[in-house]
């Protein structure tokens, strides 16, 4: 059993974790750190988020190989969910889509000019390789030939 400092409640010492550098149990139980964490967090907002944001660009690369380990080691079970979350959500992925296409995003326009590139040359492009000036072009383009469609009815 150990007295936490900052409730000052007995607890057994699984409550507690252990500090990795030292070895030693933290002073403050489970609890109360996981308190005091949200109480920072919700404080520090901004401050967590730039936090965040630093250690993401500084450890880019070793994030990706996280990642990339990740998927490849579970590549089965992930296609698995990515389809049962499929053909559980297909109303709604639906009407998404629907909205999508009514709003013309950004989202549709990207996807139709994959689709174009890929269909016209067998490679494929990230969307975020997608130049902007080309995705108000293609917006255009469809503008005209929803116009175009609306006339001829
Ligand atoms: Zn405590």
């Amino acid at each position: 059993m150990k007295i936490c400092t900052k409730c000052h409640i007995e607890k057994s010492e699984s409550n507690f974790y252990i500090r990795k550098a030292t070895g030693y149990f933290q002073s403050w139980c489970k609890k109360c750190l996981s308190i005091y964490r949200k109480q920072y967090n919700k404080e520090n907002r901004e401050k967590v988020k730039e936090f965040q944001k630093r250690y993401q660009e500084e450890n880019r690369d070793k994030i990706r190989e996280t990642e990339k380990h990740y998927q490849k080691k579970n590549a089965k079970k992930l296609r698995r969910m990515r389809k049962e979350y499929k053909k559980e959500n297909a109303e709604k992925i639906n009407a998404q889509n629907v909205q999508h296409r009514k709003r013309m995003s950004d989202q549709y326009i990207k996807k139709l000019i994959a689709n174009q590139i890929s269909r016209g040359s067998g490679t494929t492009i990230k969307f975020k390789n997608i130049p902007n000036e080309i995705i108000e072009l293609k917006r255009k383009q469809i503008q005209i030939k929803r116009l175009i469609k609306q006339q001829s009815l």
